[in-house]
């Protein structure tokens, strides 16, 4: 299995040799503006993707299936709608699907619990982008497990640590979990992303989980880089269990 970040939360996951690409955001730089809810000025996304455009769409050619946690354009972006191959299975939460359709895509998959994809079983899983306030406004999210029958990799999605997460680990017990880091803050309330704090929770509470931090030096509203957690963890001696890649970075598991 090979776990690929490009930017943010756009992975490219292959496992048993299926390409999944996950919450593309294909956009250059600045591409989509400024977030809402925030004093923050600086237009997102803050980086450019790590290949040029022709790689791009090579590896764009080279995908099986997309899939998508949620709308917001750090996730899913108007390049990501031009770019992608119309015809391509779009696997999603029920509640996106039709949005996603309208957008001329012609495979929409919906996942109400499992969906199985060749060898790869995807299953849809919860989560809470923030709490109180700001998670009204930021709306449902969703995560997916993918089980083969000898491995296990659970993207969380936006979500922050909370119940949903924690039952998903105690009941699926996966040798990775993906995360998104950076605890993305804005005006209302606590972050609405995981927090190094958290990570380090997650990592004591299952220690045989290796976990992989994205979502990272992309957007404005993330106020923990890198350094910042790397420095966390390492202090809370965590920091072997956990993965920070560079942008356009692959790892195999
Ligand atoms: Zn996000």
């Amino acid at each position: 299995m090979e776990v690929q970040l490009w930017r943010n939360a756009t992975v490219l996951l292959d496992i048993k040799n299926i390409k999944f690409l996950i919450d593309p955001m294909l956009g250059k730089k600045s591409s989509f503006g400024i977030f809402p809810w925030t004093q923050d000025n600086r237009p997102n996304p803050l980086v450019d993707l790590p290949f040029d455009t022709k790689e791009l769409d090579n590896y764009l050619a080279s995908i099986d299936a997309v899939v998508v946690t949620h709308l917001h354009p750090d996730h899913w972006d108007k390049a990501a709608i031009e770019r992608l191959d119309k015809n391509l299975p779009i696997i999603c939460p029920i509640a996106i699907a039709e949005t996603i359709a309208n957008y001329g895509f012609k495979n929409v998959i919906e996942v109400f619990r499992n969906l199985n994809f060749n060898e790869v079983t995807i299953s849809l899983t919860s989560g809470l982008h923030g709490k109180g306030e700001i998670e009204e406004k930021m709306g449902t999210v969703n995560g997916f497990m993918f089980s083969s029958q000898d491995e296990q990799i659970y993207f969380a999605g936006d979500t922050v640590l909370c119940e949903e997460v924690i039952n998903t680990l105690k009941l699926y017990k996966p040798e990775i979990v993906v995360v998104a880091g950076g605890a993305a803050t804005f005006e209302i309330g606590a972050p609405v992303t995981m927090s190094a704090n958290e990570i380090v929770k997650i990592c004591k509470l299952f220690p045989k989980t290796q976990v992989v931090i994205t979502h990272l030096e992309s957007i404005s509203p993330c106020i923990e880089n890198r350094t910042t957690i790397s420095k966390i963890i390492k202090r809370e001696g965590v920091h072997l269990q956990c993965v920070i890649p560079n942008d356009g970075e692959g790892i195999q598991f």
